[in-house]
């Protein structure tokens, strides 16, 4: 088809032009004596978008799965307790990835993270068995942000001394998290959503009470040991050979996202998501996230009405108009289809993704009204732009 694919899932996302060709570089010797020039500013300047000072961000080549492991095998050992709540795919991969690590999971399920059973869970734990809760803020396969300074409360509250370790994936460099602030052990994150790269990069930030976990956890590790990572970072270098074109491109990101200012960024994807929402509205649809302190501004997974196929909508956005859409994972597979929204974005690419959005569920025999989302979102955006 000529023209551009319009790339719509809840990541990857749109590379921005500059980062490519931040990474358009020949390979070079990552044990060059200037190399450490490059990467201790990109070290520290990378925590900003964690918003973290006291911890550490780990840069792995891997995928947003392999931060989780990381996380999980340098401060847990095997037969160690912890609760994660499942609300979709990721939430329950993660959970699942403990399991087989070792660990023992209990994992209430919600519509987000239930900070009432969370705070029932573990006042019953006055042994102080569970050591991690998991949270994943951004759930990607149903379109539901969960509250992570809530959790530090329930925590705080009882004086239970879990660590929290929390999947970033979908939201950090897109929606507000403050890694300090909110007492977060461990951030992961991977490099193909909010931060607006290729895929390839396993981030993970560790704060102290983290990094001294790392001394008495048992489960084994190599590739994803911190301790020497560490060791080696504190000099700018990386234990293996890192994947150097991808931290050009970091480099590019994380001056994107302080440019225009972390506060500008999540304001900018609030918009851009309400804006998703009234065109949701407008088609008489509903969210996966039904109620508004659940609602994500990285993606919205939208319900079709009984007896469609999510499937066919995003079959037909993909074939007939070159729009690619998420599809629902696991439990919500055929239920529900997702519109991305998070990373290199403007107001005249959410409208042209609804428009196509708009076609395919009426070729999907959805009967919204021809030009309904759109003017919805359309008349939104015009009233909130600051420009
Ligand atoms: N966690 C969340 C919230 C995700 O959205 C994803 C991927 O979409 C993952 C984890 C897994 O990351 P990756 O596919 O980069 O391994």
């Amino acid at each position: 088809m000529p023209g551009r694919n319009f790339l719509f899932v809840p990541g990857p996302t749109n590379i921005p032009e500059r980062i490519r060709r931040a990474m358009d570089v020949p390979l070079e010797d990552h044990r060059a004596s200037d190399f450490p020039a490059f990467v201790l500013p990109l070290l520290a300047d990378l925590k900003k978008v964690f918003q973290t000072r006291d911890g550490h961000v780990f840069i792995f080549a891997a995928s947003g799965t392999g931060g989780w492991e990381a996380a999980i095998t340098n401060t847990l050992s095997p037969g160690d307790k912890v609760l994660q709540a499942r609300f979709g795919q990721f939430s329950h991969l993660w959970a699942e990835l403990c399991r087989r690590l070792g660990m023992q999971v209990e994992t209430p399920w919600g519509e987000g993270v239930p900070l009432d059973r969370y705070a029932e869970i573990l006042a019953a734990d006055g042994a102080h068995a569970i050591k991690m809760v998991l949270v994943t803020h951004n759930e990607t396969a149903t379109g539901v942000t969960s509250d992570l300074a809530g959790v530090r409360r329930v925590l705080d509250d009882l004086g239970h001394p879990a660590l929290i370790a929390v999947d970033g994936v979908s939201a950090i460099g897109s929606i507000d998290f403050r890694m300090d602030e909110w007492g977060i052990d461990l951030a992961v994150s991977g490099s193909q959503k909010g931060l607006m790269l290729p895929t390839g990069l396993g981030l993970v930030g560790a704060s102290r009470k983290a990094l001294a976990a790392m001394h008495s956890a048992r489960c084994a590790r190599s590739y994803f040991d911190f301790g020497e990572m560490l060791r080696m970072n504190a000099d700018g270098w990386f234990p293996y050979t890192p994947a150097v074109t991808l931290l050009h491109g970091l480099r590019a990101s994380i001056d994107m996202l302080l440019e225009e200012g972390l506060p500008q960024v999540f304001a900018r994807h609030a918009r851009y998501a309400e804006a998703v929402r009234k065109a949701v509205a407008a088609w008489g649809l509903e969210l996966s996230a039904r109620d508004p302190k659940w609602y994500s501004n990285t993606v919205s997974a939208i319900v079709v009405p009984d007896g469609i196929d999510a499937g066919a909508v995003v079959g037909n956005a993909y074939r007939r108009y070159n729009l690619s859409l998420g599809g629902g994972l696991g439990e919500v597979a055929g239920k529900v289809f997702r519109i991305g929204h998070l990373g290199d974005l403007n107001e005249l690419m959410i409208l042209s993704a609804l428009a196509g959005t708009e076609m395919a569920l009426r070729d999907s025999g959805i009967e919204v009204a021809p030009g309904s989302g759109v003017g919805a979102a359309s008349e939104f955006l015009r009233e909130t732009c600051v420009a």
